[in-house]
């Protein structure tokens, strides 16, 4: 018997484009520019996944960023971060780093291991106009430090932000409300998922082992392996229905229907905000 009554559907399917960043990193993006209002807060979704060392080792070398937050999370392997501010941090197996960039700095990110899988995610999300030029901030969230829930159908979720299934996750967000879930599906097949979501939040799901459905009444919609799945807005939450050992990370957020400007690391709400932060980084203001 489901919990929700207006489950979201699927409005479109999305294949994440490969190609390269940093100093060469190999990554699937997700979620990409052409997408940034319809998912609002959310601006970027890099998937990286390799074992092999030349699609990562070369890493984030020094970067700015301005205007609103990166959350990596790693499913497997060890990243280093270091700052301008004289921050430095190891983020490992199941760990997320929330870094909320504010008026600006620069760090890097690198890979920490010669071999092996390196696996994880890298999300952008948006601030608020009236925090953009916050002052930079992070927090280093060691994999035991994430909330886990296991439901009555045997789905362990790990709570990275929001809440779910009366759980808190490791963060709250005022003003984007973000949810970001990892869902684990257990080794048999068809075994449901629900979430209540509010209405007016934008959300969608990436499924990054096996595969699910998205169900809606009698209707189903497969969302394969390495698709992000755009759900429609309304109801009051999701059902997934997936298959044995099945992966996946469900997000959503509340819109802040702000202008949105970026260039490149920069991402603020006019152009002139943008000429000023590509000025402020070239005269060093951002460390
Ligand atoms: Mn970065």
């Amino acid at each position: 018997m489901s919990t929700i009554q207006e489950a979201r559907c699927v409005e479109r399917l999305v294949q994440g484009q490969d190609t390269k960043d940093g100093a060469g990193v190999r990554l699937t993006r997700v979620l990409s520019h052409d997408l940034q209002e319809r998912l609002d807060p959310f601006l970027m979704l890099d998937a990286f996944g390799s074992d092999n060392p030349g699609d990562y080792i070369a890493g984030f070398p020094n970067h700015p960023h301005r205007g609103f937050e990166t959350v990596t999370y790693m499913i497997a392997g060890r990243m280093r971060h270091k700052d301008s501010g004289g921050h430095e941090g190891l983020l490992q197996n199941g760990g997320v780093q929330w870094m909320t960039a504010g008026r600006g700095l620069t760090h890097s990110e690198m890979p920490e291991q010669e071999e092996g899988v390196m696996e994880g995610f890298q999300l952008w999300l948006n601030l608020p106009a009236k925090n953009k030029l916050c002052e930079p901030w992070y927090r280093d969230i060691q994999s035991e430090e994430i909330p886990e829930v296991t439901t009555a159908a045997g789905v362990l979720v790990r709570v990275i932000a929001g809440q779910s299934h009366g759980t808190e996750g490791a963060m709250q967000r005022e003003h984007t409300e973000p949810l970001y879930l990892d869902l684990h599906f257990p080794a048999t097949d068809s075994v449901v998922f629900e979430q209540h979501l509010p209405a007016t939040h934008n959300a969608f799901v990436y499924v990054y082992r096996g595969g699910l459905d998205v169900v809606h009444g009698d209707n189903a919609t497969g969302v394969p392996i390495k698709r992000m799945a755009v759900l429609t807005n309304g109801g009051d939450g999701l059902v997934l229905r997936a298959q044995a050992n099945t992966r996946a990370i469900v997000m959503a957020g509340k819109p802040l229907n702000e202008p949105i400007a970026q260039y490149g690391p920069f991402v603020m709400n006019t152009r002139e905000e943008l000429v000023q932060a590509v000025d402020d980084f070239r005269a060093g203001l951002m460390g």
